[in-house]
């Protein structure tokens, strides 16, 4: 019998961990020897190294990216009858931090092209708010693209809106040859296994320029304490810990060469799939994009789901239902943008674990697939 070809996702973590085997191995053992496992000098040296990566201020880093935007907001002083405009093709993450400040979410709508924030809608949502209740702007980095940042905190800044920026699947990318994560009074990065820089557990981390914010992300983390025993205000545990922050700064070295690759698998896959009935990502001029995912678009998204996963090839959605669709945060909302987006989009497999061979495979089976 034939080998059936090799399965193919849309996420590896683990080819993450082996390309850094080596490195990652002696991360965990220099923290296991050290008898020091939480808040030590694993994370002081990683949040130096990660905010010297992007450019930014300052890192602080917390237990995970959800906690990251919600931490970062409360530091920015986001809090009940406050009102924060983001997007809905985003994981709930975004909009699950955002209530758990006890602020509203507001959904702006996405470009068709681009699928991230829309600066006119952006706009159109800032005039209708009369009251100045938005009080903050978090735009999402969708895919390893970044938004628009220099309209967007433009439009926030003249309404007197704080912007958090949503890093968690753009570690690197760019925008006006600016580093995503350096353009919003502070951002917040996910360090989920399967993110362009990724932990073997949980992390996440609040960078940026705003010392005084930053520093109440630190209280914040750590039930609030100033000093230890001492609480200034409210608050929990969100700690990245030592062997996670080892992995990651065994990891962190990486990520640039990493990105790049994945650029090269995204042109690979650019090109095979050129003049096929699908609609490729569209990255906009002045970007570098990090592709943290490499999203494709048509109407027949499910179908070719199936097709692709009976010949072993795993796709993503992300997003399949709008956040204000899902029961938990239902509203009423309609964004068609949003939600033509969700109902098309599908990621193809490209990872550090993906060689230039499998792009070929799933673009002949996309294809194939599309009759085309
Ligand atoms: C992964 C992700 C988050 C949440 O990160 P966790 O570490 O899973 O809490 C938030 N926003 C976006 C856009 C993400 O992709």
């Amino acid at each position: 019998m034939a080998d059936s070809p090799r399965r193919l996702y849309s996420a590896d973590p683990k080819a993450g961990y082996l390309a850094a085997k080596v490195e990652i191995e002696a991360a965990i053992a220099r923290v296991l020897e050290s008898g020091t496992y939480i808040h030590g000098r694993e994370l002081a040296a990683f949040e130096t190294e990660f905010a010297a990566f992007l450019g930014a201020g300052g890192c602080a880093g917390v237990a995970n990216g959800t906690d990251a935007i919600e931490l970062a907001l409360r530091a920015l002083g986001i809090g009940p009858g406050d009102r924060v405009a983001t997007v809905a093709n985003t994981v709930t993450a975004t909009v699950a931090a955002i209530v758990a400040t006890g602020a509203e979410p507001v959904y702006v709508e996405i470009e068709s092209d681009t699928m991230l924030m829309s600066p006119a809608a952006l706009a159109e949502a800032l005039r209708a708010d009369g009251a100045r209740r938005i009080r903050a702007v978090v735009p999402v980095h969708l895919y390893g693209q970044a938004c628009d940042m220099p309209a967007i905190v433009e439009l926030a800044r003249a309404h007197g809106a704080k912007v958090l920026e949503d890093c968690a699947q753009a570690h690197g990318a760019t925008v006006a040859g600016r580093v995503a994560g350096t353009w919003g009074d502070l951002a917040s990065f996910s360090f989920y296994p399967t993110k362009n820089l990724g932990a073997l557990g949980d992390g996440g981390a609040v960078v940026g320029g705003d010392a005084t914010a930053l520093e109440r992300v630190r209280r914040l983390r750590q039930y609030g304490w100033r000093t230890r025993y001492v609480s200034d205000e409210h608050g929990r545990n969100s700690r990245l810990d030592e062997l996670q922050a080892a992995i990651l700064r065994a990891r962190l070295p990486r990520l640039a060469a990493e990105n790049a690759s994945r650029g090269q698998l995204a042109a690979r896959y650019a090109a095979l799939l050129a003049g096929a009935p699908l609609q490729l990502p569209v990255v906009a001029p002045g970007r570098t994009h990090v592709w943290h995912q490499f999203v494709v678009r048509t109407p027949r998204r499910d179908a070719l789901r199936a097709t692709l996963e009976e010949q072993g090839i795993f796709c993503g959605v992300l997003y399949p239902v709008p956040v204000y669709r899902q029961p938990g945060y239902a509203a009423e909302v309609g964004r068609p943008q949003t939600e033509r987006a969700c109902a098309e989009v599908l990621s193809l497999p490209l990872h550090p674990g993906i060689a230039p061979a499998d792009v070929e495979r799933v673009a002949a089976a996309v294809r194939s697939a599309l009759h085309a």
